[in-house]
């Protein structure tokens, strides 16, 4: 099973999360301080090579949510590439996968 990285953004508690990956927008652990944390996660440099397109698996969503139209209202105008059981969707360039992630609830950090 895969590990994800939560961080409290009000005192920056971070915690490591071991859950499938279906499950893990379910598991979002409640900080200390009582504020919901957010996944935390750096998306690897994808950019070296322009206009190549890319398939983020870190962004993913399963398949069924892709089969029941889930996936497209809650990611309006993307296109995903279905990869075994995951829906990845397809990163163009850097402002892709910021509007991507962003949609997601995810925030990339430094
Ligand atoms: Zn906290």
């Amino acid at each position: 099973m895969p590990m994800y990285k939560f961080k409290c953004w009000d005192c920056g508690e971070e915690e490591e999360v071991f859950c499938s990956v279906s499950d893990r927008e379910m598991q979002t652990p409640k900080c200390s301080c009582g504020k919901l944390m957010k996944q935390n996660f750096n998306v690897p440099n994808l950019f070296h090579q322009t206009d190549r397109e890319r398939y983020s698996k870190a962004l993913a969503v399963d398949i069924s949510q892709l089969e029941s139209g889930e996936a497209q209202r809650a990611m309006p105008g993307v296109e995903f590439k279905v990869i075994g059981d995951l829906a990845c969707p397809v990163i163009r360039n850097r402002a892709d996968k910021r509007r991507i992630m962003k949609m997601r609830g995810f925030v990339e950090y430094e």
